[in-house]
């Protein structure tokens, strides 16, 4: 029988509640178990895609095309659970097939209310989850702090979940924050107690405790922890900051929180350790043989969350380097106005992720015009390939006024446009091209170099496409395009010749990245940035 486990967070939001889920993951596959992992986010929308980054920080996209929300992206860097749409639950869903179902009189004559009928779809989803991934343990992490009016629904169907299931089917873990107070030198518990208190109230007592801290906890605090919160200690676990975040499965592990699970579960399985995790990913990020400065021009780059993937698939890039990879975030409005050379003279790499919008383009074409010039290695990723064709047209095949029609509708330029199945299209969620596409490498170039394949499968979400029209005229001055879907023959990879590296991507490497395994791109980006001498 499937086991489940929920995740709830405490006292304050942005404790690491994916990062932990995505750690409890990783210590049950190192025992053998198949897990699958699923988020809950209380808000309405259907889904993250229609949201703004400030809002939302990164939206993370699945094989097969949803939007979801960038902890899935922890779910795919920390385990080998396969991630899709059902990975991703939200209250603008579940209220959606409830009313829908009500509509058709699937309930007729009842009255529609939270409990049982959002509640019990809300199971309905979790489980479907579990018998499509045939997961020994599926994770449930549930969005948002405890105390949350939203978040309701979905801690009432944990609990009944419980019921359902039988008690040692079903697991609580808590992650909290414990805060050290400097003034009175003492580290407090108080707020774990409220917590834990609020999450009783609601029925549910956790199992385990994850304590966020910045210094240790002594065996003192945690039986004070333990005895308030009704907790035994051996499960009240330290989740200290480290200076890594692939450091988390070791430290869980370290302190048997696998083995508490399992004893929970009653499951028997090999005793495996973490070795090739430490050895391949841990060890390498915490003593680098090289360092290199590598900057990701964007427009929220005050924003810690929205280019999450990228950032991580840099790490990974450098991992396979055996190099730490330092990031400066470059604002591209403040290159327009303050230049490239001012904020770019440094680094050994260039970097312009995806984006939506006017604001900050200018300054995106001129660092990537800096980039080309200067033959500094360049990666551009969706709206920073689309820049890369607009800046090869404007500066060396002299179309000054080369555009994309989603900056300005009537250029003389359309480099970059709208395929005629986008511009049917009024609503605005979902009707993105999203998800993996098939896409043909020609040999020769740096992409194939990377891949060393011919056909790989890569993950959109874009509606603006490179105008065939002007390939002829770009190829003729130097651009390559060594990457094409097969079936609608669309420009997917942009390359330029006389360049040390220099590769533009219509779709998402990063979301493809893995510690252990950088994505091919990434791996030779940062690669090529450490050759890269001037
Ligand atoms: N705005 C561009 C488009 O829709 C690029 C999108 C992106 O970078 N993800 O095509």
């Amino acid at each position: 029988m499937t086991k489940y486990i929920f995740t709830t967070g405490g006292v304050i939001s942005s404790l690491g509640k994916g990062i932990a889920s995505a750690s409890i993951g990783r210590i049950l596959e190192s025992r053998g178990l198949k897990v699958a992992l699923m988020k809950f986010d209380p808000y309405i929308n259907v889904d993250p895609g229609t949201m703004n980054p400030y809002q939302h920080g990164e939206v993370y996209v699945t094989e097969d095309g949803a939007e979801t929300d960038l902890d899935l992206g922890y779910y795919e860097r920390f385990t080998s659970a396969k991630i899709s749409k059902l990975n991703n639950l939200t209250t603008g869903q579940i209220y959606n097939t409830v009313i829908t179902k009500e509509r058709r009189g699937d309930y007729l004559g009842k009255t529609i209310q939270v409990i049982p009928h959002i509640t019990t779809e809300i199971k309905e989803r979790v489980k479907k989850l579990g018998k499509a991934s045939k997961a020994d343990v599926v994770i449930v992490e549930i969005g948002g702090t405890v105390g949350d009016i939203e978040s309701l629904p979905f801690l009432e169907a944990a609990r009944q979940f419980r019921l359902d299931c039988g008690f040692n089917n079903v697991l609580y873990v808590h992650l909290t924050l414990v805060p050290y107070i400097k003034v009175a030198g003492e580290i407090k518990t108080k707020p774990t107690q409220h917590s834990v208190g609020t999450l009783r109230e609601i029925g549910i007592q956790p199992d385990i405790l994850l304590c966020r801290t910045e210094k240790e906890l002594s065996e003192e605090v945690k039986s004070k922890i333990s005895l308030f919160c009704n907790v035994a200690q051996e499960a009240v676990i330290e989740a200290k900051d480290v200076k890594s975040i692939y450091e988390v499965p070791l430290i869980f592990k370290a302190q048997g929180l696998d083995k508490i699970i399992l004893r929970h579960f009653g499951i028997r399985s090999k005793k495996t350790d973490l070795k090739d995790w430490k050895k391949n990913v841990v060890e390498k990020v915490l003593h680098p043989k090289h360092k290199v400065k590598i900057a990701v021009v964007g427009k929220y780059i005050e924003l810690q969350d929205a280019y999450k993937s990228i950032y991580e698939a840099l790490k990974h890039g450098g991992i396979a380097n055996d190099a730490e990879v330092e990031i400066k975030k470059v604002d591209a409005e403040n290159l327009e106005k303050e230049g490239a050379r001012k904020l770019l003279s440094e680094v050994k790499g260039i970097l312009v992720p995806g984006g939506f919008g006017l604001r900050g383009i200018e300054g995106k074409i001129r660092a990537i015009r800096y980039a080309r010039e200067n033959k500094i290695p360049f990666f551009g990723i969706c709206l920073g390939m689309q820049c890369a064709v607009i800046e090869f047209s404007r500066n060396v095949c002299n179309l000054a006024d080369a555009s994309s029609t989603e900056f300005n509708k009537k250029t003389r330029h359309p480099l970059i446009s709208l395929l005629e199945e986008q511009q049917k299209i009024s609503n605005l969620g979902a009707t993105m091209r999203l998800g993996a596409y098939p896409c043909r490498i020609k040999k020769g170039g740096f992409a194939y170099r990377a891949y060393k394949k011919t056909l790989v499968f890569e993950r959109h979400r874009h509606r603006y496409e490179f105008n065939n029209a002007y390939k002829k005229r770009l190829c003729t001055r130097g651009l390559s395009i060594t990457g094409v879907n097969p079936g609608k023959n669309l420009a997917e990879i942009v390359e330029l010749k006389d360049h040390p590296w220099f590769v533009g991507v219509q779709f998402h490497p990063e979301f493809k990245s893995k510690p252990d395994r950088a994505h091919p791109l990434f791996r030779e980006f940062i690669r090529s940035a450490l050759k890269f001498n001037r």
